[in-house]
């Protein structure tokens, strides 16, 4: 959910099937809102569940808890009781395997906040087990995002699937590993780019350790599913040049894709209308925000492109609108639902008069 949570694009994933993961109870209430039914495929995932969202998870019938602590454990142990509603949970382990993403979202190593070091989960389970109202029914991990090398995935199952067995041989009926996300795309658009053939190397790395188990396997797979299916669109306002240095200011900026700021991620830009025989030049494709972080590309090869045009930057589909704000007072961009040639809007632009409405003077 945390990579695209706009409603028409939830319900047009449960349409296909999908359950979410959620991390929020403001991401189940999303889920209620895109298609009541669907609550009985939700995990619910994250570090901090507040308890009026665990309260809401349990009241909706959620199918997973995913546990992070030991202190999690007691609360959902003590809201499932006072409420009487019981609760299937997996403790997230964190199986301590280093990933080569961006440390900002590289999340499987015992430094990281994330999840139960893979070692003290049996003991969890156990104590989980002793309240009435608690079923331990998987195994979750999830080990970061923009992974593209897939021997982590191996690793991280690994330990997932001896936890799983060993747990069952203590007698709990643990039904469910959930392998969490974090499976790359290619933000570069250089010509060797096969996804699928990543996918299935993933899909096997994923399987190998989990073979004559008889597991319900989930999958989280956010940025793989949304990520390519988004383009920004954005219009050239000027161009300048300081002391040699180009520069393309367009009217989108960090705080509509906050990626390259925070992550310093590449995004493909192209403009939208194809032209033969367009020059190339160096640019840095910067937003109007009042930053000299508010870049959307640095140093950048791109097709010359004159004040006016129209561009798209590709690839925004995933934490793109969902890690937008509201920053500089900008109101957020509207969003498009584009299928063949049928277009439809999925989320109106924001007005300043609704971005001011929440406060008093
Ligand atoms: C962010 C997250 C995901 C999705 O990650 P992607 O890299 O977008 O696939 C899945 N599961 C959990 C627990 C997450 O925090």
């Amino acid at each position: 959910m945390k990579a695209n949570s706009n409603l028409s694009i939830l319900r047009l994933l449960a349409r296909l099937g999908a359950g979410f993961d959620i991390v929020s109870g403001g991401e189940l209430q999303r889920v209620a809102e895109a298609s009541g039914k669907i609550k009985s495929k939700v995990v619910f995932s994250g570090v901090g569940k507040l308890s009026p969202e665990i309260d809401l998870a349990l009241r909706s019938g959620i199918m997973l808890f995913n546990v992070e602590s030991a202190s999690e454990m007691e609360l959902l142990a003590a809201r499932a009781t006072h409420l009487r509603k019981s609760a299937s949970f997996a403790v997230r382990v964190n199986p301590d395997v280093a990933t080569e993403t961006h440390p900002y979202i590289s999340t499987g190593l015992h430094q990281h906040k994330f999840g139960v070091p893979w070692r003290d989960a049996a003991a969890l389970y156990r104590r989980g087990a002793e309240n009435r109202y608690l079923k331990p029914s998987g195994v979750s991990v999830h080990i970061g995002s923009q992974i593209t090398d897939v021997a982590p995935f191996g690793e991280a199952m690994d330990r997932v699937a001896s936890l799983a067995s060993s747990l069952r041989a203590e007698g709990y009926d643990i039904r469910f590993v959930d392998a969490g996300g974090g499976l790359g795309i290619q933000y570069e658009h250089t010509p060797e780019v096969n996804f699928a053939k990543q996918a299935k190397q993933y899909a096997k790395a994923l399987l190998k350790p989990l073979k004559g188990l008889g597991m319900h396997l989930l999958l989280e797979p956010g940025r793989a599913i949304v990520g390519p299916a988004g383009a920004l669109l954005t219009r050239v306002i000027y161009r300048k040049r300081n002391n040699g240095k180009q520069f393309v200011v367009v009217d989108a900026a960090m705080n509509d894709l906050l990626r390259p700021s925070l992550y310093g991620a590449y995004h493909e830009i192209v403009p939208v209308v194809l032209q033969k025989d367009r020059a190339t030049e160096t640019v840095d494709v910067v937003g109007p925000v009042c930053e000299s972080g508010d870049f959307l590309a640095r140093d950048r090869e791109l097709l010359t492109v004159q004040e006016g045009e129209l561009l798209a930057i590709l690839d925004a589909g995933a934490y793109g609108m969902s890690l937008a704000s509201n920053y500089n007072s900008r109101p957020r961009p509207a969003e498009v639902l584009v299928d063949g040639k049928r277009v439809r809007l999925i989320r109106r632009r924001e007005s300043i008069r609704e971005l001011l409405a929440p406060e008093s003077t």
